[in-house]
């Protein structure tokens, strides 16, 4: 029996007729730079192929209440084994997610309040925020209320003719339900109102209004408001109310989420909700002292969480606020207490967002995983990670079309003395730069206190690139971020989140391209701009403008065919029988980046060759654009914003040493056109090419929070925080 994961004829995306054997039970890396096919193989290959396969052991009844995977393009895929991916997706923003909830160390401390707990509420319901039997009643078990924040609602110097309804615009249905009311006078400004009038207005109801011809029912703004958009939790907030909301922490709770009955029991003095508002590191300390067996399987999950570098967090901190690389590392947490094994886990990058002194930690916990029996692949650029592999692929030698090959397949040592792209970063050891650039002036952040800040006051720079490092829950987030963001007007904050994007957004739309283009084909052939959309006018008529058809039948895999009416172009006849430059619409989001730039003045998509994305096409579904190209090309939508200062977290996240590169001449470029820019990052080659450092510290969250150092990369290299140990070791 073969002891290898066989791999033949792969072709998904940029894939060009890969075959490969992977080891099983034993840890693969795949390394190679951003848009070289790495996911391709592994989550959209592997990881698709073995749960297709794992779907089809059940009966047509269950099969049809899972999720369907198309068969990857592949000849042969065998000996896969059931597999477990663990991303960087958000782990849901649902309200009720914590970090307690999700790792399931919040049962087991319910289990132990119910046992020990003084006195005791009851079983273990009794102390869960989730059931009706623990929950607060006045918040339902969210710990928050939400009110309409009336500042953005009303304008009090206007009158409601003249707009002081902020969201409802004159002359809409819902101003029309005021202003037209009769109630009060429309021309007169709100603060002239007088306090029954303003009461009427924002809280009245209940009473009929004949609005001339028909009666309803009057309802106050607020009132109206909190009905219409506030009845769900908060995260069915629409995102275009959220700004309109203020949040509160619930009054009966204090944000505990948890009922009197369940909050009056209490272990040595402390509650439930004490407990899981402590850091990870304190609570192990308290549970331990406890000394009792009901413990142990909660204190086993809590030192797991602080062998990933998390031991800042708290039990009750909302999933939805975790960055992607804390989210992913609590993942790790969650499948290092399953007892499975067997088993494939595929993890995306689950360095992101670790400190250097950290990654050894995460490195072991992998090998744990491994050693259970289990097959770890994992995608990684960063070095501790990959020289732990027991085999490295390594996917090149350039990006999409100049990618999709094994350019290297072997051992850590071999890969580090290869000639690879890969291996020639491996054995790179950047010095510090020969020069720093002299600050222009100097920004002063006085007071900085958000999160676990402690009332720093920071000098930030003018006209020079600064790097804020730290171990990962050390504040460098909250202080680019948060601190210093919010305190300059002008500041472009490129952060992690996604890109907001519908399953029909390309780098065309996403750039604006799209309306000078279709604006170019109408106006050279006197037609309407609508017939060059694929969403409306212009759509195929058979495929609808997808595409593609997609054939799903209850029995098979679903299968997906190129629409032969129009060619996968997505276009109707009439559309594609127009032509500028000779070229039809579909040729032009054919196109790649750097074909359109040389024939086509379009915005942004000359950016896009700078930031290494110029093979991307104009066309290609953003769905499918790899992370690290998708942070690029929000990067490529956002420069050209002027904003004096640029402050981006952690940058290079889904980026190879060589991309990092890229990346680095970009910001020099922003720098010498004279903006600020301000990096919070733990990547060491980012360090050494900043002319400042901040480095925060001494360690996370509690325990962080403070200015360890303020000065030159050379300065820095000298001294004796973490970040500088882990700098000066990576010298020449
Ligand atoms: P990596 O993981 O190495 O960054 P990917 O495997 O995500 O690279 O992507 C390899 C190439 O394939 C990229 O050029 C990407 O844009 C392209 N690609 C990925 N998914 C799709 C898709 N569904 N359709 C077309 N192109 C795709
Ligand atoms: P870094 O960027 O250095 O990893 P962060 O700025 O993300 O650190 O976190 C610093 C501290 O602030 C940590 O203790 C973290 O748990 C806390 N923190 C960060 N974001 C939030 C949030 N949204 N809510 C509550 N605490 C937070
Ligand atoms: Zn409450
Ligand atoms: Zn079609």
């Amino acid at each position: 029996m073969s002891r290898d994961i066989v791999l033949t004829g792969l072709r998904q995306n940029n894939l060009k007729d890969v075959s490969l054997r992977l080891p099983k039970e034993r840890l693969t890396v795949f390394t190679g730079v951003s848009g070289s096919g790495k996911s391709s193989i592994v989550f959209g290959t592997i990881a698709v192929e073995s749960r297709r396969q794992l779907n089809e052991t059940f009966g047509a009844f269950i099969r049809n209440r899972l999720p369907r995977y198309e068969r990857p393009r592949a000849d042969r895929m065998e000996n896969l084994t059931a597999a477990v991916v663990v991303d960087q997706k958000p782990v849901g923003g649902n309200a009720r997610s914590t970090v307690g909830t999700m790792t399931e160390i919040h049962p087991m401390l319910r289990v132990l309040f119910s046992r020990r707990g003084e006195p005791s509420a009851g079983p273990a319901t009794a102390y869960s925020f989730n059931d009706p039997q623990g929950m607060c009643p006045a918040c339902d078990g969210l710990g928050r209320t939400m009110e309409p924040d009336l500042d953005r609602l009303i304008d009090p110097a206007l009158s409601l003719n003249e707009g002081a309804l902020r969201p409802y615009p004159v002359g809409g249905y819902v101003w029309q339900l005021y202003a037209r009311s009769g109630l009060f006078d429309p021309d007169k400004p709100l603060r002239d109102f007088t306090e029954e009038e303003r009461e009427l207005l924002l809280h009245g109801g209940g009473f009929k209004v004949d609005r001339g011809g028909y009666t309803n029912t009057y309802e106050g703004v607020v009132v109206r408001f909190t009905r219409v958009h506030l009845k769900g939790g908060l995260n069915d907030l629409d995102e275009a109310v959220r700004p309109l909301v203020r949040q509160a922490r619930c009054p009966a709770c204090g944000g505990a989420r948890l009922n009197a009955a369940a909050l009056a029991s209490r272990i040595d003095g402390l509650n439930i909700a004490d407990h899981c508002a402590m850091e990870v590191t304190d609570l192990i300390g308290l549970l331990e002292r406890l000394d009792d067996p009901v413990a142990e399987p909660a204190l086993a999950s809590l030192r797991r969480i602080d062998a990933v570098g998390l031991g800042y967090l708290t039990l009750d901190r909302g999933t939805s606020t975790l960055s992607g690389g804390e989210a992913q590392r609590l993942k790790t947490v969650r499948h290092l207490g399953s007892s499975l094994t067997g088993m494939t886990y595929v993890f995306d990058e689950p360095s992101a967002g670790l400190h250097p002194r950290d990654v050894h930690r995460l490195g072991e916990l992998l090998l744990e995983l491994r050693d259970k029996g289990n097959t770890v692949v994992v995608v990684e650029h960063d070095r501790d990670v990959i020289m732990l592999a027991d085999h490295v692929v390594d996917m090149g030698p350039g990006a999409g079309a100049d990618g999709g090959r094994v350019v290297f397949e072997g051992t850590p040592g071999e890969l580090a003395a290869s000639g690879t792209l890969t291996g020639r970063m491996l054995r790179r050891r950047k010095p510090l730069k020969a020069a720093t650039r002299r600050p222009r002036g100097w920004l002063t952040v006085a007071g900085a206190n958000a999160h676990n800040l402690k009332d720093v006051t920071v000098r930030v720079p003018l006209g020079v690139l600064t790097a804020v490092t730290g171990v990962a829950g050390s504040g460098k987030s909250t202080l680019a971020t948060l601190e210093l963001a919010a305190r300059c007007p002008e500041a472009v904050l490129i952060d992690q989140s996604a890109i907001a994007a519908s399953s029909r957004s390309t780098p065309a739309t996403y750039l604006d391209a799209m309306d000078p283009l279709r604006r170019l084909f109408a106006e050279a052939h006197g037609v309407r701009p609508g017939l060059f959309s694929f969403n409306s006018a212009g759509a195929c008529p058979a495929c609808k403008g997808r595409g593609e058809i997609k054939t799903d039948l209850a029995f098979m895999d679903p299968v997906t065919r190129v629409c032969d009416v129009c060619g996968g172009s997505r276009y109707s006849a009439e559309a594609l029988s127009y032509r500028v430059h000779g070229r039809t619409i579909a040729d032009v989001l054919a196109m790649t980046a750097d074909e359109a730039a040389r024939v086509f003045d379009l915005p942004g998509v000359g950016r896009l060759g700078e930031l290494g994305l110029g093979y991307l096409t104009l066309g290609q579904p953003l769905s499918t654009l790899s992370g690290g190209e998708r942070q690029r090309l929000k990067l490529a939508h956002r420069l050209h914003e002027r904003g004096g200062v640029y402050v981006f977290d952690e940058p290079t996240t889904g980026l190879h040493m060589a991309d990092v590169d890229t990346l680095l001449a970009l910001l020099d470029k922003l720098v010498d056109a004279g903006n600020t820019v301000v990096v919070a990052e733990h990547d060491p080659d980012v360090v050494k090419h900043a002319d400042w450092v901040v480095d925060l510290g001494p360690e996370a969250g509690r325990f962080g929070g403070e200015v360890v150092f303020e000065g030159t990369p050379a300065r820095l290299a000298r001294a004796a925080t973490h970040t500088a140990k882990h700098l000066a070791a990576s010298l020449p």
